[in-house]
């Protein structure tokens, strides 16, 4: 299921350190290595799945909990009520850098939309 390539399955592997904010059995949250905002969490499943491309069926509750944990977690970081962001970007033309899927949970400051 790991993927020894990978820099995010090494992070669920105990192979690389990272700042865990929480965990289960399906689920990672840690807080990114370059924050772009004063609250910024990634949170992936422990599954490797490349992108968004590649989500099946059989995908459906885990990538659902990387949404309610999202969730949780503000609610948790009191960031709930001033509001936050979830990101998830998908290959080059979104900037994806990492090719583990992963949320970003973005808060503490105010965003500018259209995205750039
Ligand atoms: P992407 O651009 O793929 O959506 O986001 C990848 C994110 O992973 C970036 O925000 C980057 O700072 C973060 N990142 C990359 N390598 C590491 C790492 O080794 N540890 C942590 N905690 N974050 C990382
Ligand atoms: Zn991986």
């Amino acid at each position: 299921m790991s993927e020894s390539s990978c820099i995010f399955c090494q992070i669920i592997d105990g192979a690389i350190p990272a700042d865990i904010y929480y965990q289960d059995d399906d689920i990672l949250a840690f807080r990114d290595i370059h924050p772009v905002a004063p609250t910024h969490l990634l949170i992936i499943p422990k599954k490797h799945i490349a992108t968004a491309n590649d989500f099946s069926d059989e995908d459906e509750r885990l990538i659902g909990k990387l949404m309610t944990t999202a969730s949780k977690l503000a609610r948790e970081l009191r960031v709930d009520r001033s509001g936050y962001r979830m990101v998830m970007n998908c290959n080059r033309d979104a900037g994806q850098t990492v090719f583990h899927v992963h949320l970003h949970l973005l808060a503490g400051r105010a965003f500018s939309w259209p995205p750039g």
